[in-house]
């Protein structure tokens, strides 16, 4: 089994985004870039750093201008955003962002919630990103992230054959790249196991990133069980910060730290020092008073073994 694992692991970072834009707490500048610099430090290589939305619907995301030309400051970093519309995305190039995901829900009602529009008008959208691109010769690679896979709150089932229509759509498309999230935590190891399947025999190689919410703990069990069908890089967040809108209490992505942690225990080399990003954890802590963090390796430490102790101890 192991040798059919992926050699290198990517770990993108979306406590920025998909973390902070949840919370009540909002992170001044500063401290998100000392997040992202230290991160940076810590291995990490690819940061989702924030959103292009009105600072109205999100004012958490206002200062992603900013925040983006720190994080370009730094070498090897590529450089994510999200953007919702071609407008966000025309912001997003200006801002030299290295690549964008655009958030395809393939639950009707939860697209209509989230962004005001059917899946299908969202790939309308994909398709004037684009055409946009080519006009401002920008090299911003674009990903279609199908959310809801696994079902949504609000509408219940999505089946899996129209996330697959959807994702065929976004490669004809043009989409340099797609990947699945369960949006709102509703997967488990065997409808991934068969949705990534198909998704990868679809997307082959623009099969980018798998993102799990741990809203009922199944986080990493599925993370494993998209690893076994050949993905190789995974959304995570730092405390695993975030929310659902739809589970009180519910956690945000798998934890970055945890991630980490158990891919490291199966020898498979992400490039993160994960005792640094439990520094940064502490950190990142201490600027979120009385919001809830996740994550268990925080709470237990590091075990006393292989790789994790060094031979000098
Ligand atoms: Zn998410």
């Amino acid at each position: 089994m192991i040798s059919k694992l992926p050699s290198h692991i990517v770990i993108r970072e979306v406590g920025l985004r998909d973390g902070l834009q949840s919370l009540q707490t909002i992170m001044p500048t500063d401290a998100k870039c000392a997040w992202i610099r230290d991160a940076h430090a810590a291995g990490l290589r690819e940061i989702e750093v924030g959103s292009f939305v009105p600072p109205r619907l999100l004012p958490q995301m206002a200062d992603t201008v900013e925040v983006v030309a720190y994080a370009k400051t730094l070498p090897g970093l590529q450089v994510t955003a999200l953007v919702p519309n071609v407008k966000g995305a025309l912001r997003a190039f200006e801002a030299g962002v290295d690549h964008i995901v655009l958030p395809i829900s393939a639950s009707l009602k939860h697209s209509l919630a989230n962004v005001r529009r059917t899946p299908l008008e969202m790939m309308d959208e994909l398709r004037a990103i684009l055409d946009e691109r080519r006009n401002a010769g920008a090299t911003t690679r674009v990903e279609a992230g199908i959310g809801t896979a696994f079902g949504c709150g609000l509408q219940g089932e999505v089946a899996p054959d129209e996330v697959i229509g959807l994702m065929e759509t976004a490669l004809e498309a043009g989409a340099d790249c797609v990947s699945l999230a369960d949006t709102i935590g509703y997967a488990d190891p065997a409808r991934v196991r068969s949705l990534f399947e198909r998704a990868i025999g679809l997307a082959g190689a623009r099969f980018w990133c798998g993102h799990f919410h741990d809203t009922r703990g199944l986080a990493l069990a599925n993370v494993l069980a998209a690893l076994e069908c050949g993905v190789a890089r995974f959304d995570a967040s730092l405390a695993g910060i975030g929310g659902c809108p739809f589970a009180p209490g519910a956690s945000g992505n798998v934890a970055t730290e945890d991630l980490a942690y158990m891919l490291a225990s199966m020898g498979l080399p992400t490039g993160i020092d994960i005792e640094a990003l439990l520094r940064l954890r502490g950190v990142v802590a201490s600027q979120l008073p009385g919001e809830s963090l996740h994550g268990v390796i925080a709470r237990a430490g590091l075990p006393r073994i292989a790789p994790f102790q060094a031979a000098s101890h």
